[in-house]
């Protein structure tokens, strides 16, 4: 096997996808859930393709559409062509506009299960992918230049040996864990609502990032008329929002978004997500790469998990066809490293304004909340955001254009 990857979620399953363009590998995919089944809302929620929305860079757009994907996707997605970042209690405003940037949108938000759906239907058809889902990597062992995974499928064990395996697990990181890397994890205190509202007017295909006291909240626009809200808040007014019934829940969040989100008619199931940092100590070891989430989780309040790993997948297939073109093994620690030193900078920018943005509207620390207020701190925050949302949501900041298949 040319590559096992450890999770079959939106990062292992479109690395899986990228790497499957070549015939001639051979590509094994482990996952611990059954695939999702987008069309049946009684379906159990699978933990990558779930409820959550997603607002896609156009890099990331771009990935799906060299895949054959985006055709399908794009039906289910809504295009952004402004994005409104406002601060709320004070007049400061930065807008971005997809005419003013001359691009068709700024990005588009599609449903995960959307993804998932679409995602899972293509690895199934790639004849060169083993798709073995439900099934766990129970060891990991290295012998001699290569690793043999432990997969337990059905009940029985399979050994799967192969020069690189790529753990693409999520946060929370068997695949980190069995071979003994570690992860610096900083809590938030803050966990996301997610959900989708009705407004009784146009969205417009507007979508709002707006910073609150207790947190970030953003808005963007989806399929039929409806918002889909990530409202970042502490654990306490969260458990209160989760309690409301759906009348108090919209007014409480009409007064949290400002009149733009209009008048809310009705709120779809509500589901949270806790928030948190993660950071693994190590991404790159001989025959190894740490991928996604299990690599880098982040705050969602730049948008930036997904489409940041989506940088990394792009450089990581081109490594990977370069070094097979040229002979080199997959598991070479100096080729993986090399992967990681192209990737540094974007992930430190990415990882560093994320991180800030979210602390300086979540500290509760009066004088920081002092200078929030100020108008300078905040010009800046909302230049600087806007500055940082503009580049990366239209994926100028890194190609994300797959290399060409050498048969
Ligand atoms: C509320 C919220 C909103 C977000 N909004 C955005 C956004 O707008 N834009 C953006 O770019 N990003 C966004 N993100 C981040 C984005 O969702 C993540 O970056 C993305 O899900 C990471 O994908 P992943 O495949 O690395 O991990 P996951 O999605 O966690 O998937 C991991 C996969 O591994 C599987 N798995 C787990 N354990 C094992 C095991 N032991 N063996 C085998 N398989 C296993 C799981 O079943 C799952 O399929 C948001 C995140 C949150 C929480």
């Amino acid at each position: 096997m040319d590559v096992v990857i450890m999770g079959g979620g939106l990062v292992g399953a479109s690395l899986a996808a990228c790497l499957a363009r070549d015939p001639n590998l051979t590509i094994a995919v482990v996952e611990k859930f059954v695939p999702p089944q987008a069309d049946d809302p009684s379906a159990p929620l699978h933990p990558s393709y779930d409820a959550r929305n997603t607002a896609l860079s156009n890099g990331t757009c771009h990935v799906f559409d060299q895949l054959g994907l985006w055709q399908s996707m794009r039906e289910y997605a809504v295009p952004i062509q402004t994005i409104d970042i406002t601060n709320q209690g004070s007049f400061g405003r930065a807008v971005i506009r997809a005419e003013e940037e001359r691009v068709r949108a700024l990005g588009y938000v599609i449903e995960n299960r959307y993804m998932g759906k679409f995602l899972m239907a293509h690895l199934q058809q790639c004849p060169n992918v083993q798709l073995l889902a439900p099934a766990e990597i129970g060891g990991l062992h290295y012998e001699g230049d290569e690793i043999v995974a432990s997969v337990e499928i059905d009940g029985r064990w399979d050994m799967i040996k192969t020069p690189l395996v790529v753990i693409a697990d999520g946060a929370q990181s068997q695949g980190r864990e069995l071979l003994g890397i570690g992860a610096d994890v900083t809590g938030y205190d803050q966990v996301a609502i997610v959900t989708a509202v009705t407004p009784d007017c146009p969205h417009n295909n507007l979508a709002l990032e707006r910073f609150t006291s207790t947190g970030p909240l953003a808005v963007l626009p989806q399929t039929d008329n409806r918002w889909g809200l990530t409202w970042c808040l502490d654990q306490v007014r969260a458990d209160e929002l989760m309690a409301a019934d759906d009348e108090s829940f919209m007014r409480a969040l009409e007064q949290a978004a400002g009149s733009t989100i209009g008048n809310l008619t009705k709120v779809g199931k509500r589901f949270t997500y806790p928030l948190a940092l993660t950071l693994a100590k190590e991404q790159v070891r001989p025959n190894v790469v740490v991928l996604g989430n299990a690599a880098h989780g982040l705050h969602p309040v730049a948008g930036q998990g997904l489409n940041m790993a989506m940088r990394d997948v792009a450089v990581l297939v081109q490594t990977l066809f370069e070094a097979k073109a040229n002979g080199i093994s997959w598991g070479d620690f100096k080729l993986l490293h090399g992967y990681l030193q192209q990737r540094e900078q974007d992930q430190f920018n990415t990882i560093q304004f994320s991180d800030k943005l979210t602390k300086l509207f979540s500290n509760r620390n009066p004088l920081l909340s002092l200078a929030r207020n100020s108008g300078l701190l905040l010009f800046d925050t909302l230049q600087g955001t806007k500055r940082f949302v503009a580049r990366h949501a239209m994926g100028r900041s890194v190609s994300t254009t797959l290399p060409e298949v050498v048969a």
